[in-house]
């Protein structure tokens, strides 16, 4: 065995600021973990609770003096420029590696590795032209969403085609990109696995999570999901999916329920949004393994202690006073400004029983009804 790591006064450097590597920090102090984020934004809110530094992600002055700064590189989010990582790299220990980002950055490039996997996708096709559009519809079929491959999130970037007589304007709309389609995936719910890889290969997964999305965007989690029989296939999925890559820390993948079968969306190489209950709601948050992954320290427990709800917090944050003393009741205050369709903050909530968690989150409504 390895000598064990002491995490003690480890600095550890995110590529970007925002709200994950926000989380990561709060989550890393207690380890005794140092952060530097990069973030070229003013107001970036890890900013507010790490040292940043202000650059673009492409600014090799920037990323040398983050190599320099950093004992382990990571990022909060994944259009981060696969160059960029590749300069750290050259530096500084990244995790996860360029090529698990690169890989998840392109939407073609992600669901050709889960059919290598024997992990099903929905029916897809490549786009690059109005003709080839026309053919892909064929292979398809209607209803269908066109995407872009790349820089797509929260549902931006997609188009839903449901006759012919859409296309031309999805067209329009999303020509000049490359893209794919999938078939429109007539889904029973949405489901999100998250796992937390070792450099040894150790793994550990947090039990299946049920997500709600409102145009596009995560509104509500369920965590542990009623989804017994699904836990051990989306296990495996993932399993395969983080020993293809060689992966070290947090991986999430997003799959569709259709009456018991798993079929995969896409995938996100950090922490990410459907894993925030753990903070709260599991031993081990996602945040704290996803450290303790790159930093090559043992991986916590994710059992889940009781049951969660994580409510998401769109545009603007309502007023906490009315609903802090609700029992089991988190808040978390991303120090954002408000902004349409910005994440902005999330509350947990959390019971010892499920039925209790039902009629606490009804009384939450007002939460779930602001933006
Ligand atoms: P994505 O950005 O790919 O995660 O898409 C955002 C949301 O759009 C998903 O969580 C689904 O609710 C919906 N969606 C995306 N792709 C499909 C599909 N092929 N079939 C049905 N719904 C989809």
């Amino acid at each position: 065995m390895s000598e064990p790591v002491d995490p003690s006064g480890l600095t550890v450097g995110i590529v970007g600021g925002g709200q994950l590597a926000r989380m990561l920090a709060l989550a890393g102090y207690p380890l005794g973990l140092h952060f530097i984020v990069l973030d070229p934004a003013k107001d970036a809110c890890a900013g507010q609770v790490a040292t940043q530094l202000h650059g673009e992600y492409d600014d090799p002055d920037a990323l040398d003096e983050l190599a320099r700064r950093c004992d382990v590189v990571t990022f909060d989010f994944e259009n981060v420029p696969a160059a960029a990582l590749e300069h750290l790299a050259a530096e500084v220990p990244v995790a996860p590696n360029p090529r698990a980002l690169g890989t998840a950055q392109d939407r073609l490039a992600e669901k050709t590795l889960f059919r290598e996997l024997d992990i099903p996708t929905p029916v897809y096709a490549a786009v690059d032209s109005r003709e080839e559009l026309s053919i892909a519809v064929a292979t398809t079929g209607l209803p269908a969403v066109l995407k872009t491959r790349r820089f797509g999130y929260d549902g931006k970037g997609q188009r839903v085609l449901r006759e012919r007589a859409d296309l031309d304007a999805a067209w329009a709309e999303l020509a000049g990109h490359a893209l794919i389609l999938e078939g429109f995936v007539p889904f029973t719910r949405e489901l999100s696995i998250l796992a937390a890889r070792s450099a040894d290969g150790t793994t550990v997964f947090w039990p299946l999570v049920e997500n709600v999305h409102t145009g596009g965007i995560l509104r509500l989690s369920r965590a542990p999901a009623d989804a017994e029989a699904l836990e051990a296939t989306a296990r495996a999925h993932a399993q395969a999916v983080l020993d293809a890559l060689d992966y070290v820390g947090v991986l999430a993948i997003e799959f569709f329920d259709v009456g018991g079968t798993l079929i995969a969306n896409e995938m996100a190489p950090r922490v990410h949004n459907s894993g925030h209950w753990t903070l709260e709601g599991a031993e081990t948050s996602q945040f704290e393994n996803h450290l303790r992954a790159v930093c090559g320290l043992p991986l916590g427990s994710t059992h889940a202690v009781g049951y969660s709800a994580m409510l998401n917090f769109i545009g603007r944050l309502p007023e906490p006073g009315p609903f802090l003393a609700t029992p089991g009741l988190h808040w978390h205050d991303y120090g954002k400004a408000p902004r349409s369709g910005r994440k902005v903050g999330h509350a947990t909530l959390r019971t010892d029983q499920p039925d209790e968690l039902e009629h606490a989150l009804a009384r939450l409504q007002p939460l779930l009804a602001a933006d």
